[in-house]
């Protein structure tokens, strides 16, 4: 894996920008994510992170059309959903991210979760829709046969690189012995409380390159220890004179992944962009944190009920 100038190489053959964008948000995100996206182009960011789900294509891709920044320099990740999953459905869920974005090509298009539900509609309303005890129960369909249909957007010239994102080792193992084109990106929980060290190696080896979503482990979410105020990033962050969320940014990047952090706050956007080196001890002290404890902040058992437990968490959602 060669790592140069913030970017990484693909087993694709582009490049990824280390540090990019989080577009996921509430009701509102959709015009936060336009004036966010807007000063983050500004500020030097060139990889965007968005999903069908997020409903925040649109507003990305009038702020990257809006730019000065040549449409070549810009990364776009987005992500198929799981209602898409049936192979006939894979293309036009694609064509519609494409159209919404306004974008002639996607850089990075993803299976958002690997499990597959029934297809209702493309309206953003019906695309979790549970029974009535909270599930929303699975279809049968092998990973590998939507895997074949995000195979043909590569060679329609509709997407650049494909990946995957919430799998687990088992499922990436079982699509690496069965695929035509490897996944690029794996993209997971990644901060300290999960620090996902087995799947990093794993996903060296294989020359999968790792993104880091919630990287600041969602500040402020109940259930989760704070990482910006635990003992050692606090420690770590005097030692340099930068903030803890500057900590661990710069920590995921040290590691040699990709890191998406969210903020529609001006100052924070900024930033977060910030690049420093750490040493090596201090990279160590960071991993330490999560060896004994593990929180993940997204739970699909939470989220979308029983039948999607693919971490098998225990009832406590918040602990793995
Ligand atoms: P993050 O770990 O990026 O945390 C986002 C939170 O951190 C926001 O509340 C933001 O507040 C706050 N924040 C950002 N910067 C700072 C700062 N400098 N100081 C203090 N607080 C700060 O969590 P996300 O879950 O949003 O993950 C990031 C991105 O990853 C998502 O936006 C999405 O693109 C992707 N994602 C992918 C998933 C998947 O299944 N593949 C699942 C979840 C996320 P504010 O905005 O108010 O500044």
């Amino acid at each position: 894996m060669t790592i140069d100038n913030r970017t990484v190489k693909l087993n694709s053959g582009y490049s990824l920008p280390l540090v990019g964008y989080g577009t996921f948000g509430g009701p509102d995100a959709p015009e936060q994510v336009y004036a966010g996206s807007k000063l983050a182009l500004e500020a030097g960011y060139r990889h965007f992170d968005t999903a069908y789900l997020y409903r925040t294509e649109e507003a990305l891709g009038k702020a990257i059309r809006e730019s000065s920044v040549p449409r070549e320099e810009i990364f776009v990740t987005t992500k198929l959903w799981q209602t898409f999953h049936e192979p006939q459905h894979v293309r036009p869920a694609c064509e519609r991210s494409l159209e919404l974005l306004g974008l002639d090509y996607i850089d990075l298009y993803m299976l958002h979760w690997p499990m597959a539900w029934k297809f209702v509609s493309y309206e953003f309303d019906d695309l979790k829709k549970p029974d009535e005890n909270g599930d929303i129960s699975r279809i049968d369909v092998p990973i590998i046969e939507t895997w074949r249909a995000m195979e043909e957007l590569v060679k329609a010239g509709l997407v650049r690189s494909i990946g995957i994102s919430n799998f687990t080792m088992p499922m990436l193992e079982e699509l690496l012995k069965q695929c035509e084109i490897e996944p690029a990106v794996h993209q997971l929980e990644i901060h300290p409380s999960l620090p996902q060290e087995e799947m990093l190696k794993f996903c060296n080896k294989y020359n999968i390159v790792l993104t880091a979503y919630s990287p600041l482990a969602n500040p402020g979410y109940s259930g989760m220890p704070s990482m910006l105020s635990d003992p050692i990033v606090l420690r770590v962050a005097e030692k340099y004179g930068k903030t803890p969320v500057q900590v661990l940014l710069n920590w995921g990047v040290a590691r040699g992944y990709a890191v998406i952090p969210k903020s529609v706050t001006p100052e924070r956007i900024k930033a977060n962009f910030e690049h420093f080196n750490m040493d090596k001890e201090d990279i160590e002290a960071i991993l330490d944190i999560g060896r004994t404890n593990q929180y993940r902040s997204c739970s699909p058992l939470r989220d979308f009920g029983p039948s999607n437990n693919i971490f098998d968490e225990p009832v406590d959602l918040y602990k793995k």
